[in-house]
């Protein structure tokens, strides 16, 4: 019998450093790869061009091969794509609209109607531009006044979210310019043939948005399988702006610094007195596997 492929990613922003909550989601996806025989490939998410940190692409492909973490095929960079999100954005046609509101409009005209002022998109401009107003975003048009997208992560069980209420027709291009993660991540996955998604709980509340996005632009579906994210002593998620540290500070002993405590994070009893980092490997993509036999973390 056909082993079905696994392609699966890491896609790290390079704002920094990888820390060691950016290493149990590089780490999740590579056990998860090479568990199922698959291929593993890295995508260096680059949008942002305001919060990208010079020379930290490379810094994390070399931490990444420290770790002994090699990819398959060319790293790619997101912002050496952009033909293929202005492509995609083309394709919906009338599903995308011009939005000319500011944050503070929209925060402003949610609590006129006596909701709360969250990030949830109105819908101002969905039937067209006030007079006076220059289009600034690019927005999705939902479906209304619901649309429940359900799906199921390996890790988390079933999912769903009402997008439509929930969330609100969300950005596609953003007003400085830039494209917005939802719509380069969906165009990318699907570019480059990725089957599997396996990344920190934090996405998880992109996750029905991208679903969407895959069924209007006509492209596969794929799985998902969310991970813990690792917070700091304070309950923050590790972050560059929550101070977190490098695991990679070009001296220290990875192996036991940063790769055993980022397994032991995943529940994963590798021997804490393995001396390789290819024996760690070895011993943490076995138990990765166990942990999916033993219905831990679900095969669908
Ligand atoms: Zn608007």
């Amino acid at each position: 019998m056909h082993k079905p492929i696994y392609r699966g990613r890491f896609a790290p922003s390079p704002t920094g450093p990888l820390h060691q909550g950016s290493l149990v989601a590089a780490m999740a996806s590579y056990l998860d790869a090479k568990a199922h025989g698959g291929q593993w490939f890295v995508r260096i998410e680059d949008l942002d061009f305001d919060r990208n940190a010079q020379g930290a692409d490379s810094h994390i492909l070399h931490s990444l091969q420290r770790c002994g973490m090699q990819w398959d095929g060319d790293v790619t960079w997101q912002s050496q794509r952009q033909s293929l999100y202005q492509q995609a954005i083309e394709r919906l046609g009338d599903q995308v609209y011009p939005c000319g509101c500011s944050r503070k409009e929209i925060a402003d005209s949610r609590l006129r109607r006596g909701e709360p002022a969250s990030q949830i998109y109105p819908g101002t401009c969905r039937e067209g531009l006030v007079a006076g107003k220059v289009p600034r975003a690019w927005r999705l048009r939902l479906p209304q006044p619901h649309h429940v997208v359900h799906f199921e992560d390996r890790y988390l069980g079933p999912q769903q979210q009402d997008i439509s209420t929930e969330v609100g027709d969300f950005i596609l291009k953003r007003a400085d310019g830039f494209w917005a993660y939802q719509l380069a991540v969906v165009v990318d996955d699907a570019e480059q043939g990725m089957t599997d998604i396996v990344r920190g709980a934090d996405l998880l509340d992109s996750t029905a948005r991208q679903i969407y996005l895959q069924q209007v632009l006509g492209l596969p579906r794929v799985r998902y399988l969310h991970v813990p994210v690792v917070n700091n002593a304070l309950g923050e998620k590790l972050s560059k702006q929550t101070g977190a540290l490098a695991f990679d500070r070009g001296d220290n002993d990875l192996l036991h610094d940063a790769l055993l405590p980022a397994a032991q994070f995943l529940q994963l009893p590798v021997n804490p007195h393995c001396t390789t980092i290819s024996g760690f490997w070895n011993e943490a993509i076995t138990l990765w596997r166990q942990k999916r036999l033993e219905h831990a973390i679900k095969i669908t």
